[in-house]
C-alpha cells in the first residue's frame, strides 16, 4: 500500500497515512491530526480556503458597492418626491 508521509507543522513530528486517505483529505479540505493531536491540512485545502476567501471579499465588496448606489438613489428619489409634493402644495394653496 502505498503511504503519504507528513510532517506536523507545529512539533515537527513524522508520519504516515495511506496515500488513499491524504488524497480524501485532500479533495474535501477536511482537516486532519497529527499523532499529538494538532490539527493539520493539506496544502492544496489551505490554498483553496484561502482562494475562497478572496472570491467572497471581491463579492462582499461588490456588494457593499451596490448598496452604496442604491442608497444614494433612494436619497435622490425621495428629493425629488419632496420637491414634487412642495410644487403640488404651492398650486393647491396658491391656486386659481
Ligand atoms: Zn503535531
Amino acid at each position: 500500500m502505498e503511504t503519504a508521509i507528513r510532517q506536523c507543522p507545529e512539533c515537527g513530528i513524522d508520519f504516515s497515512m495511506p496515500a488513499w486517505l491524504y488524497e480524501l483529505y485532500r479533495l474535501s479540505g477536511e482537516s486532519y491530526h497529527c499523532p499529538q493531536g494538532h490539527k493539520m491540512y493539506t496544502p492544496g485545502a489551505l490554498e483553496q480556503a484561502r482562494a475562497n476567501a478572496v472570491k467572497f471579499e471581491r463579492w462582499y465588496n461588490g456588494e457593499v458597492i451596490a448598496v452604496n448606489k442604491l442608497s444614494n438613489q433612494i436619497s435622490a428619489l425621495r428629493g425629488v418626491i419632496t420637491k414634487l409634493k412642495k410644487q403640488l402644495d404651492g398650486k393647491a394653496c396658491g391656486g386659481r
